[in-house]
């Protein structure tokens, strides 16, 4: 337990209204404040387990539906049927199935076979056989009924699983580069980190109510694969001068609807200070964060308004008690894709299996199937990634063909086009309540579209398409993302459609998509639109020029 907020120092101005613990508004300032005021959402596991479950959807409080119910990985699914023009006129009761998502947190996406197992049981049992792998390394199911919620927790947890705190105002799964520990690259393994601080703190009450969502990457990974620019807070690995390694310090990064890229603090923390330096930065969130306005209450408000500076002063001065030293910046991102797709050589001489599923989706049957060459063919360790893909370690050099047929007839593919490899896709209307467009199926058949349309196509291109303005699948990274929304067609009907941002990226020179005025493309014109967009680029390009230059 970390101690609670210190009174305000004297060289923090009172702003108006922020809600700002640390400068003395405790009262809520809205609804999300006050329901988390009222009771902790942690204290949800109790009555889910005790009355809920038991009584069965009607018994649930509504504060705890449609607020506590996240701490523990839960949202209810938008009720089927409902079209994308209703997303902001229906009341959320409206919206509301009776059936549930289910995300489990996955950190450092590093799954042994008995979880794998588990996750693939739970899914075929409770959850009509759903599993999607996400953009952070989760794996999240769908049609779960709160009668069915102790049975899966307790299934989780007798293989060191959890769904704590997987969604709500928390500290969220915290990504981890999926070859930490065997990358032969790499600058550091964060992997104990990672664990050292979800030991300590994911469940914590000190942390289990935030303003917002924190998000939380550690990564040693020489292709910066965790992408620590658009997490709230990050340790990105790096060496100083003397050849120690350990950690550069990043804060205030995050998409959304006011992208921001996250900053670095300049400090180097050693592999030992991770932990308390994370909960130093969490609690000066905690503390300091916006409160009154639920779309100014991500870290990046905070560090953008106060600057670098002031904040790791606060960090040093308030909370750590002492100073960090100076730090070198990262390497630059190695050269290539950051995703961990292919064949690739691994310390100890066996290789790594990087297969792409479609936008993420599984299955139970699938994710018992992936065990199964796990087991077969490796060690049985799996891990996610942070682009809805899978890798499978420890494959011996001769192993790896059979692997790969094997994989490759599940359609889960090793050596995939660049579409199928990174496009990536929310989850869209088919279950999230604040969809306005359906994405999966639309970015799948989209693959397949342009993987017919232009064969040759090999440079590197993400697309990302997201259901909504929110941006669970990073479009204003993307060399080409894709925002959810109504538009009009050639007769004047509203349809699912789409805002086209052109040439995010990350990295060594890093920048949002540009949100041209008027470029938007209905559902049906998207595969002739990205298509004309690609013969362009392909017609003008120079030599060695990537989409995003
Ligand atoms: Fe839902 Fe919007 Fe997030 Fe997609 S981007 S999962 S539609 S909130």
């Amino acid at each position: 337990m970390t101690s609670p907020p210190r009174p305000a120092s004297r060289h923090h101005k009172r702003p108006k209204g922020e809600g700002q613990w640390a400068l003395g508004y405790r009262e809520p300032l809205n609804k999300n404040e006050e329901n988390k005021k009222n009771d902790d959402g942690l204290n949800v596991r109790q009555r889910i387990i005790d009355v809920y479950s038991k009584r069965g959807f009607d018994s649930i409080d509504p504060a705890d539906l449609r607020g506590r119910f996240r701490w523990f990985g839960l949202y209810t699914q938008r009720k089927p049927g409902i079209d994308g023009g209703k997303t902001a006129i229906l009341e959320p009761e409206e919206l509301d199935d009776r059936y549930f998502m289910l995300r489990v947190r996955i950190d450092g996406g590093q799954l042994d076979l008995r979880q794998l197992r588990t996750i693939g049981e739970i899914a075929n049992t409770y959850a009509r056989g759903t599993a999607d792998v996400t953009d952070r390394q989760n794996i999240q199911l769908h049609w779960v009924e709160v009668e069915s919620v102790p049975a899966i927790w307790e299934a989780l947890e007798a293989v060191g699983l959890s769904t704590t705190e997987a969604c709500g105002d928390t500290p969220r799964v915290m990504l981890g580069c999926p070859l930490a520990g065997i990358d032969a690259e790499e600058i550091i393994d964060a992997s104990p980190q990672i664990a050292e601080t979800v030991e300590r703190y994911i469940g914590d009450p000190a942390f289990s109510n935030l303003p917002r969502k924190f998000k939380t990457a550690m990564s040693g990974c020489p292709a910066h694969c965790t992408v620590h620019e658009i997490n709230d807070i990050a340790f990105v690995g790096v060496e100083d001068e003397n050849g120690e390694r350990g950690f550069d310090l990043w804060v205030g990064g995050g998409l959304s609807t006011n992208p921001m890229f996250a900053k670095r603090l300049g400090v180097f923390v050693r592999p030992d200070q991770v932990s308390e330096v994370w909960a130093g930065v969490t609690g000066i969130f905690r503390d300091y964060g916006y409160r009154r306005l639920r779309h100014r209450a991500r870290i990046k408000f905070l560090v953008n308004d106060w600057g670098v500076e002031r904040f790791r002063e606060v960090l040093e001065k308030e909370y750590l008690g002492h100073t960090l030293p100076d730090g070198p910046a990262p390497q630059p991102a190695r050269g290539g894709r950051r995703d961990h797709v292919g064949v690739f050589p691994q310390q100890d001489g066996n290789r790594y299996v990087g297969f792409a599923p479609r936008v993420g989706r599984l299955d139970g049957d699938k994710l018992l199937a992936i065990a199964d060459l796990a087991e077969r063919y490796g060690s049985g360790r799996v891990r996610t990634t942070v682009e809805q893909k899978m890798v499978i370690l420890d494959v011996p050099p001769d192993r790896v063909e059979a692997l790969v047929a094997e994989l490759e007839a599940a359609d889960l593919q090793v050596r995939p086009s660049t579409f199928r490899r990174q496009t990536m896709a929310c989850t869209g209307i088919e279950y999230c309540k604040l969809a306005i467009v359906e994405t999966k199926a639309l970015a799948s058949d989209l693959i397949d579209e342009l993987e017919r349309r232009l064969p040759g196509f090999t440079d590197p291109l993400t697309i990302n398409v997201n259901g909504c303005p929110n941006s669970c699948a990073r479009i204003q990274v993307a060399d080409i993302g894709l925002k959810g929304q109504l538009v009009t067609d050639a007769t004047g009907a509203q349809v699912e459609g789409f805002q086209i941002h052109l040439g995010g990226s990350m990295g060594d020179s890093p920048g949002f998509g540009r949100k041209v005025r008027g470029l938007k493309a209905t559902a049906a014109e998207l595969p002739d639109y990205v298509e004309r967009v690609l013969k362009n680029f392909q017609g003008q390009k120079n030599e060695g020029e990537t989409f995003a230059e």
